[in-house]
Parts: C-alpha cells; sequence; structure tokens
C-alpha cells in the first residue's frame, strides 16, 4: 500500500494540480482512448469556490488538460448537488457547461443518473452508473468543516455519487457507518484534495479559511485521517474515520507525507465565523497554511469551551517574529516563544495541544 500523501502550497492553482498529477503515476488503460474517465467534484450548491464550499473550477479543468495529454478521449465530470439543490445551477454557476464545450468532455447529474442498487455491510445505496463503470476515478474533495460529522472530505465527498433517497436515507441511518460502507464499494485511483479555502465547519461555506495548500493520495481514508490532523481533530475522533477502520477498510493511520513546496505568506485570511477567531491572534507576515492550522486549533478549543485559558493574550505567528520573542508563538518563525510550538507549518492538533496546556 502506497501511504504517500503529496502536499503542496501555493496560489497558482492550476500549476499546483499539475504538479500533484505528474508526481502520480496514472496512465490510459490498456482498452485506450475510449476508456472512461471520471472526475467527482464537490458541487454540494450553486456557491462560489472562494466561500469554502465547492472544488475550484481550475483544478478540474487542469485535471482534464493531464488526462487529455494522456490520451484520454472519454472524460466525464460527474456531480450530484446536495438534496434541494440543483446540481445543473451548480454546473452553470461554477462554468462546468464551458469546460464541456471547450475539451469535449461530459457533464453527468448523479441525481439522474442510472444507478446500481448495493448492500455493503447492509446499507442499501442507489450508486451512479458512471461512477462504478469508470475506468479511471479522480476524487476531488473539498476539506472542510461540517456540522454533523466535524469534517468532509475524500470519503464523504462520495455522497455525491448517490440517488437523492440513498441521500436520504444515509442520513436516516447516521451517516457514519454508511459513509464507510460507500467506500468500501467505490474505489478512487487518485483523490487530489482542494484545501485552497474550505470552510470552517459548514458544508455549505460562508466561513472560508484560506490555506492555500491541496493533497493527493491514492487512499483515501489514510487522506481523511491525515486531513483530519490538519484541521486540529484525531483520526479517532472523526466517526466515519473510525468506523471505517471497524470494517477494515485500514489497519493504522501510518502515513509519509511529501511536501512538493513550502508554505506562502498570505495576507487573505479568514471569513464569517473563521474571521471572528482571528481576534486571538496577531499575525505578522504569516504564510496562510500556518495561519489555518491556527484558526482551525482556536475552534476546536472554542469547541471545548477553551478560549478562557488565553486570558485576553493573542498568540504571535508569522515570519516577522523570527528575531522576536513574543509570549506565546506558532511555528519556527516564533521559536524564541516564551510558549510555543515548532513545525513550518505548525499542525493544528499540535497548536490545540500548546493552548491546553496554557
Ligand atoms: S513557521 Fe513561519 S515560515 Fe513556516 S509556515 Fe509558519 S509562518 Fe510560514
Amino acid at each position: 500500500m502506497d501511504r504517500t500523501i503529496s502536499v503542496i502550497y501555493g496560489k497558482n492553482i492550476h500549476d499546483m494540480t499539475l504538479r500533484l498529477l505528474s508526481s502520480c503515476d496514472l496512465q490510459l488503460p490498456a482498452s485506450g482512448a475510449n476508456a472512461s474517465a471520471v472526475i467527482k467534484p464537490n458541487l454540494v450548491t450553486p456557491s462560489g469556490s472562494d466561500t469554502g464550499a465547492t472544488t475550484h473550477t481550475e483544478i478540474v479543468e487542469a485535471i482534464i488538460i493531464h488526462l487529455i495529454s494522456l490520451g484520454f478521449r472519454n472524460i466525464t465530470v460527474a456531480e450530484g448537488s446536495w438534496v434541494g439543490a440543483s446540481t445543473e445551477s451548480a454546473f452553470r454557476a461554477l462554468g462546468y457547461y464551458d469546460l464541456r464545450d471547450r475539451y469535449g468532455i461530459h457533464l453527468v447529474d448523479t441525481k439522474k443518473d442510472e444507478y446500481r442498487s448495493l448492500a455493503p455491510f447492509g446499507i442499501p445505496m442507489e450508486v451512479s452508473r458512471t461512477v462504478l463503470d469508470a475506468d479511471l476515478l479522480i476524487n476531488v474533495p473539498v476539506l472542510k468543516g461540517h456540522c454533523q460529522t466535524l469534517m468532509t472530505n475524500a470519503m464523504k465527498n462520495l455522497k455525491g455519487c448517490l440517488s437523492d433517497r440513498s441521500k436520504r436515507e444515509f442520513h436516516r441511518l447516521g451517516l457514519d457507518l454508511p459513509i464507510a460502507a460507500l467506500n468500501s464499494v467505490i474505489h478512487p485511483d487518485l483523490t487530489i484534495v482542494d484545501s485552497i479555502c474550505g470552510d470552517l465547519d459548514f458544508e455549505e461555506g460562508g466561513n472560508p479559511v484560506q490555506t492555500d495548500r491541496m493533497l493527493a493520495s491514492a487512499y483515501p481514508v489514510l487522506l481523511d485521517a491525515y486531513s483530519a490532523t490538519l484541521m486540529g481533530y484525531r483520526p479517532e475522533d472523526i466517526g466515519y474515520i473510525r468506523k471505517a477502520q471497524e470494517i477494515g477498510l485500514i489497519e493504522d493511520f501510518r502515513w509519509e507525507v511529501k511536501e512538493l513546496s513550502k508554505p506562502v505568506v498570505s495576507n487573505a485570511r479568514a471569513g464569517g465565523e473563521a474571521k471572528r477567531l482571528s481576534v486571538h491572534t496577531s499575525p505578522i507576515d504569516a504564510c496562510s497554511a500556518c495561519y489555518a492550522a491556527l484558526i482551525h486549533a482556536l475552534k476546536r478549543l472554542e469547541d471545548e469551551n477553551g478560549l478562557g485559558r488565553l486570558k485576553g493574550r493573542t498568540i504571535a505567528i508569522g515570519q516577522g517574529y523570527s528575531d522576536k520573542a513574543p509570549e506565546i508563538g506558532v511555528g519556527a518563525c516564533c521559536r524564541k516563544a516564551g510558549t510555543g510550538v515548532a513545525g513550518c507549518p505548525a499542525s493544528a492538533d499540535s497548536i490545540l495541544q500548546m493552548l491546553r496546556g496554557l
């Protein structure tokens, strides 16, 4: 099993996607140019990607360009928005009809697809035939918070391959086991995570946290386990990851991170609810990935009613602190801080441990 998780930081989404793709070993199957390649983004609602809700269209376009360069001629984008939202509206709002016309790809609304009825681990589900029959499947989720499952990313994004009836049934059955079971029947060849500005805690966006990062792996459960730590959780905190381990989709959570670039300084920070937490920070030239980790750690601290530990103090972060000695600091740049945590970028789970100790 390949335990590598590739991570890239930056501002040029198109180039970042192509670099991630060239670090992976994707090939045209023996069946040739007619082999079906399916891309599954997250278009939960017709919201812009800058809200933190949906996959950046630039990522999907770069994947299409890469697949065409490999010889694929039968490329489909397949997605079904959440119950109550129109997938066609999302396709229109996010530029997918333009992609269709420019590159000759197909668009499939999985709400209207043909289904195969399956029942893995006793969970009934109607799964899109387009997705199940793909010769190559690339999952392109957004890493973001979720009001019920805490986090949504690679594994949960596959819920968009179901009929609306099955989506409702998943909620009735409690989501965790259904999501794990779904991942026992859909096996993406590659997952590319849009962690550019995923929402702090809502699937539908509105509280984006600028992170300027993307991830890639062939192993969705491991990718989700690692991604949980980027939001200040342990893998076991996420119910559907726990269930995935219980039903044998993963044995342990050992990953190997391969960084393709270093984090970038950004002044774009956080919006909506996420902005509220920024009053506890004092950034000077902070990289977005480091700052996002701090925001997620502060959110976890708030969830456990721990913000009082700060006693009105703010947390230093950023390259502007490399010759300063703040009281509390985050990341290698704040190595002279009285209380600090290492890392470049610092991870949300290690920041949370430090904050709990204040
Ligand atoms: S430690 Fe400093 S250089 Fe490294 S990611 Fe954080 S802010 Fe950027």
